[in-house]
């Protein structure tokens, strides 16, 4: 979602005359766009800022400013923390960044606009298919209403807002007239999509339509909420040709007690059921999932219980975070907060049980033949081309840049825990 919303404000900003550069020494503009959803993240954020002091010494004319959740959190705030930063930027205001860069600029003065919206504009704001790309991301709705007691995101995106389908059924026509062969859907919790427009539509029938685009070869969506996974939605698995055989549907903890106390509103039953609705439809369908270690009250039986359900579930990929305390939610104030050490030490654990699943499950592609979505060069190796599998698995294989957006059948001959091997 950020990355997304960095795209649309370098657009905005090109709109404005400005142009993009990899070289912040030569910039005139730099907004750094934050995250708060873990304490590691707005620590990145804030030596990332400090870094840019020295450039705006230099650089007199330079504005410098911050974006996204830390932004909306913090508000002017901020020019307490960084004295030469020039603008903060709310979740909400991003449309606004032209008129903000240029009052500022103008001015010399700083600014700092958080206000929330009942509609957020920047909702409005199409994707714009990006020169030599084949995959788009396309937000289909902003912020949650779900209140995960762990999480800050409600707080700092505000209400769940749906985009019409209309609105987003045209931005897809419009990235595949400009060569986008793949889509992902993005919004905070995707199954309940379309609950706040005045012309109800649901997430199945959005992917329907979505499905019917000539040139979308692909679409994938994330994230899914357990709780919402309808029977309708699995069954679009084997329905539409286009939606690929991958969700990612994180399940937080594998301990009921646990999971009662982040008010995820489902039990590790309820969710080992919807795995198997899942599978009953594709027995082949790539499952990956977000696992918190550490949330308060958690002790070694309830993590273990995690353990079991990875082993049970086997998972295709796993995000794992240690659980960070974040200010203003529930959790924060719990009782039977967890030291790092221990936080660590399971995360470790887990890490390392899932890399067997991790490579037990890419193993099994050995000697199969994938439909790979070509997307560049590999960084790492020249004369190596890189792109996806359906189920979102790296596959890198020795090929020219002219089959770069091209669809390719390649064989895999040998599988690592981050990619696989092939051959055309
Ligand atoms: N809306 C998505 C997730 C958004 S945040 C969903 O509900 O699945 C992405 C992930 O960050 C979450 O799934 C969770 O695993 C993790 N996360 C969120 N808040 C966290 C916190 N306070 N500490 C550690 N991890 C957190
Ligand atoms: Fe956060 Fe829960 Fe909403 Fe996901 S569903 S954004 S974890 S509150």
């Amino acid at each position: 979602m950020n990355v997304q919303d960095s795209e649309k404000m370098a657009c905005l900003m090109e709109a404005s005359g400005y142009k993009t550069t990899d070289n912040p020494g030569e910039a005139d503009l730099i907004i750094v766009n934050t995250c708060s959803v873990r304490e590691k993240a707005a620590q990145k954020a804030y030596s990332q800022l400090g870094r840019f002091r020295e450039l705006k010494q230099k650089r007199r004319h330079l504005v410098l400013g911050v974006a996204g959740c830390l932004a909306q959190q913090l508000g002017d705030k901020f020019f307490k923390m960084f004295p030469f930063l020039d603008m903060v930027v709310g979740t909400h205001q991003i449309d606004r960044l032209p008129e903000i860069v240029a009052s500022v600029s103008r001015s010399g003065g700083r600014l700092a606009e958080t206000e929330f919206c009942g509609h957020v504009r920047s909702l409005d704001i199409p994707a714009q298919p990006l020169a030599g790309k084949v995959s788009s991301f396309v937000t289909i709705m902003q912020g949650c209403n779900n209140f995960c007691t762990y999480c800050v995101v409600p707080y700092l995106r505000g209400r769940e807002q749906s985009r019409p389908l209309g609105d987003i059924v045209r931005e897809v026509e419009n990235l595949s007239l400009h060569g986008i062969q793949e889509v992902t859907l993005l919004g905070q919790n995707v199954n309940s999509y379309g609950k706040t427009l005045t012309q109800r539509a649901d997430f199945a029938q959005l992917l329907e339509a979505i499905g019917k685009i000539p040139g979308i070869k692909r679409i994938r969506f994330t994230t899914s909420h357990p709780k919402d996974l309808s029977d309708t939605l699995i069954s679009s698995f084997g329905r539409i040709q286009g939606l690929c055989e991958h969700i990612h549907l994180p399940v937080q903890a594998g301990s009921n007690k646990v999971l009662r106390k982040m008010k995820r509103g489902y039990t590790v039953e309820q969710y080992k059921e919807r795995v198997a609705a899942l599978r009953r439809v594709l027995p082949d369908i790539s499952i990956t999932s977000d696992m918190i270690v550490g949330f308060p009250g958690e002790e070694d039986d309830d993590f273990n219980q995690t353990l079991e359900l990875m082993r049970e579930v086997r998972f295709d990929g796993l995000f794992s975070f240690m659980y960070s305390q974040r200010k203003g939610t529930p959790a924060a104030e719990m009782e039977g907060q967890v030291p790092d050490e221990i936080k660590r030490e399971r995360l470790n654990l887990l890490q390392s049980l899932q890399e067997t699943h991790t490579l037990e499950k890419n193993r099994a592609i050995i000697g199969k033949t994938q439909e790979v979505l070509v997307e560049g060069a590999s960084r790492k190796t020249p004369g190596d081309m890189t792109g996806r599998t359906r189920s979102n698995r790296i596959v890198n294989f020795t090929g020219g840049p002219e089959l770069v957006g091209s669809m390719v059948n390649v064989k895999i001959v040998d599988a690592f825990s981050h990619s696989l091997r092939g051959e055309l």
